[in-house]
């Protein structure tokens, strides 16, 4: 069902009125975790100010070391949706265990399913059972094929509203935390009808490469980019080392405009 050859068509993913995969380029950011609703509205307000209407924030954490920060779970679902009302904007969260699906939904308006759970089949069905947007992340180390089977399972839920996002797959090269895979995004367009956006701070784990990475995505014909923003990246509780904070946000997304394709 994902495949472009049974729907030849674009699929339009429509998040708070925000269009996605209609030929317009779109941005989601926020930080990695959700610390304080001050913290989020700070960048909440940053994003607004450019424009921007799709915030993300993680409050379930899937760290690879269990004594890091988890996130704030539900509270921080709760956090997201106040600051999403007082600056209407649209909220991404990462959900983790199938049965937080039908609370969180309360409170967010896409569901991401993360990196290390590309291939939990039980949250890829309860995702694709809900009406709500899913923001599907490529596995650590998946194949495109396995990503887009990965989407099949939350189509075939009835849930066509799919965002693929490339973040960068495991390689021999450590130069990068991962290796960003941009030819997957031309690959993932001709071969499914579903929007296709690039998470350059997971791909790259390096603030240096934020500003390229975007370009190369927003050239290559993605629909979006992701990147993590943080008031004050140094005391954040993940990913310090590649969220930028609120001047280094400004200078990329000005960088970037000229360069984005408007609907
Ligand atoms: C995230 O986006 O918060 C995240 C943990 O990314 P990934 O699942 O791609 O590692
Ligand atoms: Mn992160």
């Amino acid at each position: 069902l994902v495949s472009r050859k049974k729907k030849p068509e674009d699929t339009v993913v429509t998040i708070k009125g925000e269009t996605i995969g209609d030929g317009g380029q779109s941005f989601i950011v926020g930080p990695c975790a959700v610390e304080s609703f001050e913290q989020v509205a700070a960048v909440a307000e940053a994003a607004k100010k450019q424009g921007l209407r799709l915030l993300r924030g993680g409050a379930f954490k899937p760290r690879t070391s269990p004594y890091d920060f988890q996130g704030l779970g539900v509270e921080g679902l709760k956090i997201l949706k106040q600051v999403a009302d007082e600056y209407d904007m649209a909220v991404i969260s990462e959900i983790v265990n199938p049965a937080d699906i039908e609370t969180a939904v309360d409170y967010i308006d896409v569901i991401q399913i993360g990196a290390r759970n590309m291939q939990n089949f039980e949250l890829l069905k309860a995702a694709g059972s809900v009406r709500k947007p899913v923001l599907l992340k490529r596995g650590l180390a998946a194949t495109l094929q396995e990503f887009m089977n990965a989407a099949e399972y939350i189509i075939a839920q009835g849930n066509d509203q799919i965002i693929l996002c490339e973040r960068g797959i495991r390689t021999y090269e450590k130069a990068t935390r991962n290796t960003l895979d941009i030819s997957a995004v031309p690959i993932l367009k001709q071969e499914t009808h579903l929007p296709v956006f690039v998470d350059v701070t997971h791909s790259t784990g390096r603030r240096d490469l934020l500003l390229p990475t975007a370009k190369a995505a927003l050239a290559i014909g993605a629909d979006g980019v992701m990147a993590e923003v943080h008031p004050d990246p140094a005391v954040a509780l993940s990913d310090s080392a590649q969220q930028m904070n609120i001047d280094q946000f400004n200078e990329w997304i000005n960088e970037l405009r000229p360069l984005v394709q408007a609907k």
